[in-house]
């Protein structure tokens, strides 16, 4: 058991969260999560409407009475979501937990904060999570460039990234960003954090919704197989390396890219497909650094259950000794 302030505030047991994943942090993955004793959001976005997300959320709740949240990311789509009615039913729904992500929450800060919820604000730089501890914000979830998706423009990792956050503000922190494993979660610790964020990890679990084929992938992979894309439109996504990506970059590099010259081979519902059928080729998918670490697919209980004794054994055996007086 570690009891930290991310523990505290989420009333979990383990300072493990499974932060918003497009398409795959569905109501099975986030109550595995949960579960299993960290927190899981799940991914507004991923239902087109907001009915889809009241459902997904009625699902989560018959599958645990632990707690969950929902993640809302504002970052350029092709399809303009209705965030509004999204934040509606999270209050309808009594939704507690909050993660937005990708540009600053400001304009929806009174709703969500006058119905209660809490808001979590996953960001990729210091100033951005000095403005989330200004404008009300509750928590920070601090995304190092290791990262899976979007890890911003600045390329600071998440060694760098964590104390500085941990120096700028008073709010509990979640480490992001790199993170897979036990060692993971005691660095995170050590660098002033609360808690870690997992991603890609949680991809490859057995609960997660995703074709078998991708989780093999997860596991084949290396560190130095992700690529960045959309650099060129400052819209940066690290993702998978293959052709797709190959393709995407040869066209950033002819310059002056517009996001129609890619759109075929970035558009989410690409994406969808990809993670439904299994083809590797087939369009882009987020995924991390930390793909070096992952090594299998355990279900959630299995993988926490093993962070958490790894990094327990780490804190007793590891680090037992070292300091001689
Ligand atoms: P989508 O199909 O709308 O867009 C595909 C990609 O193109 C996304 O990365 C999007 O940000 C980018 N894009 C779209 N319009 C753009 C524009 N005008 N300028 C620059 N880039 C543009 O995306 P989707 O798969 O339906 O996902 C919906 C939202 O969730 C997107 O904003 C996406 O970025 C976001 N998302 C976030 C993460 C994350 O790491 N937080 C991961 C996956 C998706």
């Amino acid at each position: 058991m570690l009891k930290t302030r991310i523990t505290e505030f989420f009333g979990i047991e383990r300072p493990i969260v499974q932060g918003g994943l497009m398409w795959v942090a569905r109501a099975e993955l986030a109550a595995a999560v949960a579960n299993a004793g960290g927190i899981g959001f799940m991914t507004a976005l991923t239902y087109p409407e907001s009915e889809g997300l009241r459902a997904e959320i009625r699902k989560c709740r018959q599958l645990t009475d632990k707690p969950f949240g929902v993640n809302l990311t504002f970052l350029p789509t092709l399809r303009p979501p209705d965030y509004p009615a999204y934040i509606q039913v999270c209050i309808d729904e009594g939704v507690r937990f909050i993660e937005t992500a990708g540009r600053n929450p400001e304009p929806y800060m009174e709703a969500i904060k006058a119905a209660g919820i809490r808001v979590i604000h996953k960001c990729t730089s210091v100033r951005h999570a000095i403005k989330a501890e200004k404008i009300g914000c509750d928590a920070v979830s601090i995304d190092g460039f290791e990262a899976a998706g979007h890890p911003g423009e600045d390329d600071v990792t998440s060694l760098i990234l964590v104390p500085l956050t941990r120096d700028a503000i008073s709010l509990p922190i979640i480490a992001s960003g790199g993170f897979a494993d036990g060692r993971g979660l005691v660095a995170a610790l050590g660098l002033g954090a609360d808690g870690m964020n997992m991603g890609t990890r949680f991809v490859a679990t057995r609960e997660a919704p995703v074709h078998e084929h991708i989780k093999q992938a997860l596991v084949a992979h290396n560190e130095r197989d992700t690529r960045l894309i959309m650099r060129s439109l400052r819209n940066t996504e690290r993702v998978m390396h293959n052709t797709t990506v190959d393709k995407v970059l040869e066209i950033e590099g002819r310059g002056n890219t517009r996001i129609e010259d890619i759109i075929p081979y970035v558009s989410g519902m690409v994406g969808k497909e990809m993670l439904e059928d299994g083809d590797l080729e087939k369009g882009t998918l987020a995924a991390g650094q930390c793909m070096g670490l992952i090594r299998d697919i355990p279900s959630c209980r299995e993988l926490l259950d093993r962070i958490m004794l790894e990094a327990d054994t780490l804190i007793r055996e590891r680090f037992a000794g070292v300091f001689q007086t």
